[in-house]
């Protein structure tokens, strides 16, 4: 059975140390000292290994079943709920007018690390409750509010997002399932969605489904979609429970991993629904979420990766095979232990300097979601906006990377069940693809971010990784970090450049570059992060820190991820300015 214990310290050090939180002027920020946060995030570590990660093996060998019409989750799943809805847990970031504890979003990003290395699918639950929340927040009446976030603050009622079908995903303006406005003001909503998270479950006594639909009037593609609140039981007006709404369970899907997560096909029959927000706004309605949503599936990709490789670095430790080759070191063992081996370490350090990296940059992103979010701070807002497609995109394929790498440790055990590795990679994949797989967070960020407000914010991140470059000039020992990143970032604008001249001609030529585009891009934001940590870890060293083992690892990481990490950088401009031609020189009879 695997383990997991959450690296409290390391968050612990990018809040304080590298963030500086309770410095950074955000407001809410100020409370965010040491202790408060040292606090919340033990307790929530201690919810992490003691009552969710022991349910993680158990839900991906149960899964969910559907029984006569409804969906029974795996043994120990309920009450493992209760108590994350007695501890508060679902709460955290919530708005206090409806029982949340206003906390601020990053440390209910870095409360959620845990709890989905821990178990993902289980987080899920709650998590697809967070992001209906926040919809209804959003762009709810003062009406839906009252009746809807309470209960689903407290997770007493879960929630959902209801955007496939079974002909479009990525392409939502062919959408089909309908709503049919009534006198009342309701809406009758007709079709059926495919691949919904938490879709049904036995956790709670209602589900609040958010279900994007075509009302009449609204034009075609996507420009027709409205969003409605359909709830599976339907709530009367003094906020009890009435009678069942027209909403079933057609399937559970047969799936990869997240075995523990119900993923359903909903079949909505003239079920009654209200609309949320502006008629024929639905995509916008959705999208206000996007990138909470996108940056909390980037977040899933590093998160499972760190209890493989958390795992993987025990394994490599403990077992035995062939001895070192610069002389024997376990010389009462008829070998010495994995971790000896150049390889097995080359390993680890790629687990370990994109793990570290991968937290830095997301808080990062959950700081600049609340600086934009509670200052109205433009800059942060198009700044996060251009992050988004990144944090998702890179993080999640270089998460199931991370977990693959963490799994050959183990070599054949590995892909054998009985140790947990498996179970980890088939979680991970999932992330690359749902909240819009990687190829289309790719396009995002090449075809409209980019070129967001005149290009100002990526020029703004450019400026910001030159500043941080500057900010070290003067100290030889940071010029591994600031030598690697400038490099990275020249690639990077001459990536940048090369779609302004060529994609303006030729669209295939953009478009053809944007996955590389999107790697090239997460490196450098990773060098940025590291280029931060190691400034900080300096600083600590300087300043006379008792743990030094820890600061100088931290630097020894750095400089690996900068020296073996960013030269990827240069292979992904050169395929980049390589053009469409390779690319697309096939006729689709050729291949
Ligand atoms: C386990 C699971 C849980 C899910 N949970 C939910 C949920 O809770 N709610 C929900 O609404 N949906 C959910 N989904 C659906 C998920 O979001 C979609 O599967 C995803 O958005 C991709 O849509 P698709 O599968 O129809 O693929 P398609 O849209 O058919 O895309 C197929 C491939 O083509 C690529 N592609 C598509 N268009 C383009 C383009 N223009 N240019 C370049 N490449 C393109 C895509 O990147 C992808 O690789 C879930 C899916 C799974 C498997």
């Amino acid at each position: 059975m695997p383990s997991y214990t959450a690296n409290t310290k390391d968050m612990q050090f990018v809040l304080h140390e590298v963030l500086k939180v309770s410095e950074a002027g955000i407001p809410g920020y100020e409370e965010m000292d040491r202790d408060f946060t040292e606090a919340v995030l033990d307790a929530a570590a201690k919810v992490s290994a003691e009552v969710l990660a022991p349910l993680n093996v158990v839900g991906d060998t149960e899964g969910c079943v559907l029984e006569n019409g409804i969906v029974r989750t795996p043994k120990g799943f309920d009450a493992a709920f209760e108590a994350m809805k007695d501890g508060g847990w679902t709460a955290l970031d919530c708005d206090p007018e409806f029982g949340g504890q206003g906390m601020p979003y990053l440390l209910n990003c870095a409360v959620g690390e845990m709890f989905v290395s821990a178990n993902m699918a289980f987080n899920m639950y709650q998590g697809l409750t967070h992001g209906a929340y926040s919809a209804i927040h959003a762009h709810g009446t003062d009406e839906q509010k009252a009746k809807y976030l309470p209960k689903m603050v407290s997770c007493e009622w879960t929630g959902t997002m209801n955007l496939t079908e079974p002909h479009c995903g990525t392409d939502l303006g062919m959408m089909r399932t309908k709503a049919e406005p009534q006198d009342d003001g309701s809406y009758k909503v007709t079709g059926q969605k495919i691949f919904i998270s938490a879709g049904d479950h036995d956790l709670a006594e209602n589900i609040i489904h958010l279900v994007l639909a075509k009302a009449p009037g609204g034009g075609e593609g996507t420009k027709g979609v409205s969003l409605f609140i359909v709830p599976k039981v339907l709530v009367n007006e003094d906020g009890s429970l009435g009678a069942r709404n027209a909403v079933s369970v057609g399937k559970i899907e047969e799936k990869m991993g997240i075995h523990g997560n119900s993923t359903c096909v909903m079949n909505y029959d003239g079920a009654t629904g209200w609309l949320l927000g502006d008629l024929h706004k639905g995509m916008r309605a959705m999208f206000t979420m996007m990138n909470e949503a996108r940056l909390g599936v980037g977040l899933q990709g590093y998160a499972v990766a760190e209890a493989a490789y958390q795992n993987a670095l025990a394994y490599a430790k403990d077992r035995l095979q062939g001895r070192a080759v610069t002389g024997v070191e376990n010389p009462n063992g008829p070998a010495d232990p994995l971790i000896v081996h150049p390889d097995i370490r080359r390993s680890l350090m790629d687990q370990k300097s994109f793990l570290e990296g991968a937290r830095a940059f997301t808080f990062w992103g959950a700081s600049l979601i609340d600086r934009a979010h509670k200052s109205g701070d433009d800059a942060a807002e198009g700044l996060i906006s251009l992050m988004t497609p990144v944090i998702k995109g890179f993080l999640t394929d270089k998460g199931f990377e991370t977990t693959v790498l963490a799994q050959q440790v183990y070599g054949g055990h590995g892909y054998i069940e009985e140790w947990g590795m498996s179970q980890f990679a088939r979680d991970a994949r999932i992330a690359m693809i749902y909240e819009g797989a990687n190829g289309v967070q790719a396009l995002d960020l090449v075809g409209r971010k980019l070129a967001q407000d005149g290009g100002k914010h990526v020029m703004a991140f450019f400026e910001m990784v030159k500043a941080e470059c500057k900010a070290h000039e003067a100290d030889e020992r940071m010029k591994p970090f600031t030598d690697a990143l400038k490099g990275a970032s020249k690639q990077l604008q001459a990536s940048a450049m090369f779609f302004m001249q060529s994609g303006m001609k030729n669209p295939n030529a953009a478009l053809s570059g944007s996955y590389d585009f999107m790697h090239l891009m997460g490196h450098v934001c990773l060098g940025l992060m590291w280029t931060r940590m190691a400034a900080a870890a300096h600083a600590a060293l300087d300043a006379g820190a008792s743990d030094k083992a820890f600061y100088e690892g931290k630097i020894a990481t750095g400089r690996y991820y900068m020296a073996r990490q960013l030269p990827a950088c240069a292979m992904h401009l050169a395929r980049i300015e390589s053009g469409a031609d390779p690319v697309m020189a096939l006729s689709v009879d050729q291949f």
